[in-house]
């Protein structure tokens, strides 16, 4: 099994900290292990998560730990999002304001990636374009010291409710109807970020279903 070797080959350079070479041969393993054997996906993109996290690439690394989590609860995955995670579910940074700039971004993106016809970027052109627009917002919003005081749950729908006029002539994205509202129907109350998640994962409502997905994660998409 080619993938064995190279899972191990991979194991071997990150005990040796050859992160590079290590990094290689997980996606390998990852591309070459038959979708059909769930716990050697899933160990392959857990350690290929850990790599990626070593080389400070946090986003990539919850792309991985987060199918690995699908592919198996309570694996080793599970404790590295519920270990590393923020109050967005998002990687934590070093500043809370960080963790909130990068949910803000998030939210934002994915409003204008789906109101968009091919529902991706189309250049790095226009990536940079929208990221400015909505860091320039970022910095209006941030200045205004509005949402301060505000709890996560709060701040979360405020950060939706923001809509910025994006170049395109298309706004039908600004009808709300669509929007997902989880809600526990035992207690007849809206899921708060730190609510356990309803799924059964065991794991908190912001790390699991109701996460905010990464800037990266809504640019290249899933695997
Ligand atoms: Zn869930």
């Amino acid at each position: 099994m080619y993938w064995k070797k190279e899972f191990k080959k991979g194991k071997n350079y990150l005990s040796d900290r050859n992160l590079k070479e290590a990094l290689k041969c997980f996606e390998s393993a990852v591309t070459q292990c038959p979708v059909s054997s769930k716990s050697g996906l899933e160990k392959s993109l857990f350690y290929l998560g850990v790599t990626l996290k070593k080389l400070g690439r946090s986003d990539s690394a919850f792309r991985c730990w987060h199918i690995a989590r699908e592919l198996k609860d309570n694996g080793h995955s599970t404790e590295m999002i519920q270990r590393h995670s923020n109050k967005y579910g998002q990687p934590v940074h070093t500043f809370n304001i960080e963790d909130d700039k990068a949910a803000f971004m998030s939210i934002q993106l994915e409003k204008y990636i789906k109101m968009k016809k091919v529902s991706r970027f189309c250049s790095e052109v226009e990536k940079d374009v929208i990221k400015d627009i909505i860091s320039q917002h970022w910095v209006n919003l941030l200045q205004s010291g509005i949402f301060d005081h505000m709890s996560v749950d709060r701040k979360l729908k405020f950060f939706r409710n923001q809509n910025i006029i994006f170049p395109v002539a298309d706004i039908s994205y600004l009808e709300k109807d669509n929007e997902v509202i989880y809600t526990d129907f035992h207690s007849g109350h809206q899921l708060s970020m730190n609510d356990l998640c309803l799924c059964g994962s065991g794991i908190l409502f912001s790390q699991c279903c109701g996460r905010i997905k990464t800037s990266e994660e809504l640019e290249v998409g899933d695997f």
